[in-house]
């Protein structure tokens, strides 16, 4: 008889699929997060604790992450996968360590943002999963909350109900984070006393925290959606927020680049050692950063469903009801977002129109190419052009970013036609360091140049000299105060706003009767 050969068995893959979480395991487990800046993930935890969650944020990413995340995950993956992979594995490492693999297991789960696209972004949660087997955590529980659904239900077990009351919640906790770090960014590189804005920034971010702790509960559903719309309990705190604001002295006169940050999501949005903490040595390097919101993001997520019409001929019903729904959505969160602004005396910027950065960037990168910020980072980088508002661009790139990588391509086309653009696209690895930050000087050395003869020149042209200010500030030091807000005049530069400002409003006068009447109209 024929010996019939052994055939290997072979072991198909599966996709991952976390084991229930149950509603009884829920005072036991800790929902773990991450992926922005500690003052957002401070505030969405409140938000989780107010729910009744345990939930803690991962450590903030760190060099080590790096070397983590490539040995479990695929060497192409690109950088944001790596790191934010690294830093799960990393926790999970020490945590298995320390309490056996068993425990963990049983006392964590993982909770993150998702989506489908064609950026690895969709693609997240499977590298967890493959570094969760390289782990021998196959019984690690992962879940996605998915970016387009407030309301997604009870999960598997009941454990986790991503709720109305939950989604807005988070969503609200990322705006005040937003809010807060605008104003930091806006007030650090000008504060008199060293340090100042940090420590007023702790007690305002658990002020925060104490406040999403304390939401009261209005529903599941529409109600909870109605009270998160039209209360003033945010409104009420962020004018508290103001008042302590009001603590920090600062100095505008102070001649400082200003860079507007864009990039891809999780690096542009990250502070420390996954963007080798650029934001921090821009204002070491004598720049004010503008900082890339959230909200942004989030805006730019709702386009799809504002725009139906535009991709069918003859829309269903159904279609143009949820158009018309998400017009009406979109307007209230940008009506809530500028409540807030208000209420920190409209020092945050405001969001961008979503319709003029589509504008800006068609020519260069259709608005239908999506994956990572899409067409959005050629058309921010117009915005801060057109309106002056930053001297410098310094885009984030992720080494291996598929969508990025096109965008920096586009722009070479957006700087043959702006040769004065100046554009910084700087590529991080997470491990070259030196490569990025001087390839980021160079141009940064131009922009301070920039912001160093738009002063003088409004000096000059306004017929007022730095003593004149100076003068004035002695006799009205709320003018020297962070809650203080110096209005864009137009003028890329804080210090070259603010002395149009004071001129503009009467405050000083100014030798050139003609200019500081014409400066004098732009604020009416
Ligand atoms: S946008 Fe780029 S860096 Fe971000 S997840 Fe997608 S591929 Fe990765």
């Amino acid at each position: 008889m024929a010996q019939v050969a052994q055939l290997p068995i072979i072991e198909h893959y599966s996709a991952y699929k976390p084991r229930p979480f149950t509603r009884e395991q829920r005072a036991d487990t800790t929902i773990l997060y991450g992926g922005l800046t500690w003052k957002h993930e401070r505030m969405m935890q409140g938000a989780l604790h107010n729910l009744k969650y345990k939930a803690e944020p991962l450590p903030n990413i760190a060099r080590e992450d790096l070397d983590a995340g490539k040995e479990l995950i695929d060497t192409g993956a690109c950088c944001p996968t790596i790191f934010t992979t690294g830093s799960l594995v990393n926790f999970l490492k020490k945590e298995v360590k320390e309490h056996g693999k068993e425990e963990v297991n049983k006392k964590f789960v993982y909770l993150t943002a998702g989506a489908c696209g064609p950026c690895r972004f969709g693609q997240y949660h499977e590298s967890y999963a493959m570094a969760l087997d390289g782990l021998g955590l196959r019984d690690f529980r992962l879940f996605l909350l998915a970016q387009d659904e407030l309301d997604q239900g009870p999960g598997a077990g009941g454990g986790l109900d991503i709720n109305m009351a939950m989604s807005l919640g988070l969503i609200w906790s990322i705006l005040c984070g937003d809010l807060v770090t605008d104003l930091e960014y806006a007030t650090r590189p000008y504060e008199a006393n060293k340090g100042q804005t940090e420590l007023v920034l702790r007690d305002v971010v658990e002020q925060m925290y104490e406040l999403f702790l304390h939401r009261p509960d209005r529903g599941k559903k529409y109600g909870t959606m109605a009270w998160h719309l039209m209360s003033n309990y945010f409104t009420k705190a962020l004018r508290e927020v103001r008042k302590k604001w009001d603590a920090i002295e600062v100095d505008h006169l102070r001649v400082k680049a200003k860079v507007k940050i864009t990039g891809e999501f999780w690096l542009q949005t990250h502070e420390g050692e996954g963007n080798y903490n650029i934001k921090r040595w821009l204002e070491s390097e004598g720049a004010e950063v503008i900082p890339p919101p959230v909200a942004v993001w989030l805006d730019y997520l709702m386009h799809p469903d504002v725009r139906i019409r535009e991709h069918r001929a003859k829309p269903s019903r159904k279609k143009l009801m949820k158009e018309s729904l998400m017009r009406n959505l979109e307007k209230v969160y940008k009506a809530s977002y500028n409540r807030f602004r208000k209420a920190l005396g409209n020092i945050p910027y405001e969001l961008p129109d979503q319709l003029e950065l589509r504008a800006l960037a068609n020519p260069f990168y259709h608005y239908e190419l999506s994956g990572g910020e899409g067409h959005m980072l050629v058309g921010k980088a117009l915005y801060a052009y057109h309106h002056k508002k930053a001297h410098m661009v310094c885009e984030l790139t992720p080494y291996s970013c598929m969508p990025n990588t096109m965008s920096v391509g586009s722009m070479a086309n957006v700087l043959g036609k702006y040769p004065d653009l100046l554009y910084a696209p700087i590529e991080i690895k997470g491990d070259a360091e030196v490569h990025a930050l001087s390839r980021c000087q160079m141009i940064l050395t131009e922009a301070k140049r920039r912001a160093q003869s738009e002063f003088e020149s409004v000096l000059a042209k306004l017929g007022v000299t730095v003593e004149d200010v100076r003068r004035h500030e002695s006799k009205h030091p709320e003018v020297r105060r962070a809650s203080y807000r110096v209005p864009h005049m137009g003028y890329a530069g804080t210090a070259a706003n603010y002395v149009t400002h004071l001129v503009a409003t009467g405050k000083i006068k100014g030798g050139r009767v003609a200019e500081s009447a014409a400066a004098a109209a732009m604020v009416l």
